[in-house]
Order: C-alpha cells, then structure tokens, then sequence
C-alpha cells in the first residue's frame, strides 16, 4: 500500500458519492416506490429505500459492484495494488477513476484484447 491516509480518505470519498449518485439516479426511476423522498435529501434516503427493490436493482448493477470491490480494496489497503499483476496503480489513475483494479498496462491489455474480438469475431480459418 504506497497510498496516503489523505490520499485513502479522498478515495474514499469519492466513492461514496459514487454511490450516492447511483441511489439518487435509483429514486428517479423508480418514484413510486421511493416517493417519501419529500425533497428534504440530506444523505439519510439510504434507509427509506425499499429494501428489495434496492437490492434487486443492484444486484444487476455494475458499476455499484465495482464501487463494492473498490471499498472492499480500499479497506484490505490493496486499493493501488493491480489485481492482474500486482504493479502499483498510481494516484493520480485512481484520482480520476476510484474504481480502477488493474494499472495502465494490464487495463490497456485487456481493452485491446477485447477490441481484436469487436473486429474479427470470425477469425480466418
Ligand atoms: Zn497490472
């Protein structure tokens, strides 16, 4: 873990507002089931929401799974740790993207590998 205690709390941070994007956008399409929400919102809509249907809806949600294995990285202090090669992930890559899990290269990696599939999904035989 390379990643400073300020440096963790603005992670941190971060992804919470993440998360309290995902919720909000949540009431939006959902208004009848979340229709206490009186306009009030000061951050405690989290224990109005319906319990199922939160869950459901996340349940498929991917980009909140990966703000959970981000927390859950940042908790373990392997947040800066690549989980593909174990390189540090610089600060300022997790600045801009808080839910990032591989460094530059291993993501660079994977995202060619899956631009060669999108080009030639029949390969020559
Ligand atoms: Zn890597």
């Amino acid at each position: 873990m390379h990643l400073t205690l300020a440096q963790q709390a603005l992670l941190k941070s971060k992804l919470d507002a993440m998360k309290q994007d995902i919720q909000a956008e949540l009431r939006q399409h959902n208004p009848q089931q979340f229709a206490q929400d009186g306009g009030a919102g000061d951050g405690v809509v989290t224990d109005v929401l319906h319990h199922d249907a939160m869950s459901q809806y996340l349940h498929h949600h991917a980009e909140w799974q990966a703000l959970q294995r981000a927390q859950a990285r940042l908790s373990e202090n392997i947040a800066d740790i690549c989980r593909e090669c174990g390189a540090p992930i610089p600060f300022a890559r997790l600045e801009v993207e808080p839910t990032a899990e591989r460094c530059i290269q291993c993501q660079a990696a994977i995202e060619s590998d899956d631009q060669r599939l999108h080009l030639h999904p029949h390969s020559s035989m």
